[in-house]
């Protein structure tokens, strides 16, 4: 970490100036967070006028844990043929389904291990059968490395998968898997898909006219040259395909991982709100940027609304992957949306492409009584 002015750098990205990636090492080594946030809270007001800061109920549906590869920060999946593996039945996807619905929720983000034996016909009878259910309900699924896991098993390329999938009723995809968009990183944490396959993914989705978010975790032995590296990578797809809607950055949890007992680095608060910050500044073509408060805890993530974030994430209503990692975060939408008026914002409801959802019952929960205050400091004691 350096002591490096670097007003002359957030000057110029203020006038409209494109940030280097040298001036995003530079960012990223700065022990100056707080001027780098005033920074990407500027860049967050002028794209998003209007104090609104948005939120989405959605649920996290893992269709199984079963999975094929290894990476060492995950502590959610289980080998083929273990005891403690699962296929969720349709019934029980369903159920969660109408628990999601009956909370004023608009889709569910649905991703799972790398299943060996499941080819594209799986997820395409998955998906015909969901949306033929629930017609006007987003299906958020299947990240680039589950895609490029039927890549592999039913031998059509991605585009082929994703229109497939498309007709059958996939709305959007959630950009997980991308950890850090290094092979220096990815291939010393994971056998997962390359750096290279994760973005030819991205790009085959988007020219299939499918949305999609970004996603980075860092500190899994990674550098600020693999996290600009990564920041770049992200940047430039954008540009060529402009399909990103989001770009949602945490830190690694390592709470039961192979990885978390090997690695020294402990991420800090700060760590995660220069990362935000930054992100805001260099990604001038992505439109918003996410507060992940389900890994950062509450309260670090209602800060990250004044780094550069215009977003809150999803309601938590079921998750499965990072709270195997020792994330227990949990809010209902009472909670976001206090969190957000008390930042200084206007909650809104939207759906996965960011669309305004209005619901009675969502501003109903704004009057708060010292009833509700008492159940939300309940909430924040952790
Ligand atoms: S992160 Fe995903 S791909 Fe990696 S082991 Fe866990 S479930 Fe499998």
């Amino acid at each position: 970490m350096t002591t490096t002015d670097i007003q002359p750098i957030l000057d110029r990205v203020l006038a409209g100036g494109r940030m280097t990636p040298e001036e995003c090492g530079t960012l990223l080594e700065s022990f100056d967070v707080a001027r780098t946030g005033v920074a990407a809270d500027e860049v967050r007001r002028r794209k998003h006028p209007g104090g609104v800061v948005t939120y989405i109920i959605d649920r996290n549906i893992n269709y199984t844990n079963v999975c094929n590869v290894v990476c060492t920060f995950c502590a959610f999946y289980r080998r083929p043929g273990k005891p403690d593996t699962y296929v969720r039945t349709l019934e029980d996807i369903c159920q969660r389904i109408d628990e999601t619905i009956a909370l004023g929720g608009t889709g569910v983000l649905m991703q799972g291990g790398l299943h060996p034996d499941f080819g594209i016909e799986w997820y395409e009878d998955l998906l015909r059968t969901l949306h033929a259910k629930y017609p006007d309900f987003q299906l958020h699924c299947f990240s680039p490395p589950e895609i490029h896991n039927i890549h592999l098993i039913s031998q059509l390329s991605y585009e082929e998968i994703l229109q497939r999938l498309k007709e059958a009723g996939l709305y959007s995809m959630p950009g997980g898997g991308g950890e850090i968009l290094d092979d220096e990183v990815r291939k010393r944490v994971s056998t997962k898909c390359t750096t290279d396959e994760w973005l030819s993914v991205m790009r085959a989705a988007h020219r299939v006219g499918l949305r999609t978010t970004a996603t980075m975790m860092f500190g899994i032995g990674d550098s600020t040259v693999h996290r600009v590296r990564h920041l770049q990578r992200i940047r430039d797809l954008q540009d060529e395909t402009g399909g990103f809607t989001a770009f949602i950055p945490w830190t690694f949890q390592r709470e039961n991982t192979a990885l978390g007992r090997k690695i020294k680095e402990e991420l800090t608060g700060m760590d995660y709100l220069r990362m935000l910050a930054v992100s805001r500044l260099f990604l001038d073509n992505v439109e918003h940027i996410q507060s992940s408060w389900l890994t950062q805890g509450l309260r670090l993530g209602q800060v990250a609304l004044r780094f550069g974030a215009d977003d809150m994430g999803s309601i938590m209503i079921e998750e499965n992957v990072v709270s195997a990692a020792g994330a227990h975060n949990e809010a209902d939408e009472k909670t976001l949306r206090y969190l957000i008026r008390e930042a200084g914002f206007r909650p809104q409801q939207r759906d996965i492409l960011y669309r305004h959802v209005n619901r009675e019952e969502s501003v109903k929960q704004d009057a708060s009584d010292s009833a509700t205050l008492r159940e939300l400091s309940v909430a924040f004691a952790d």
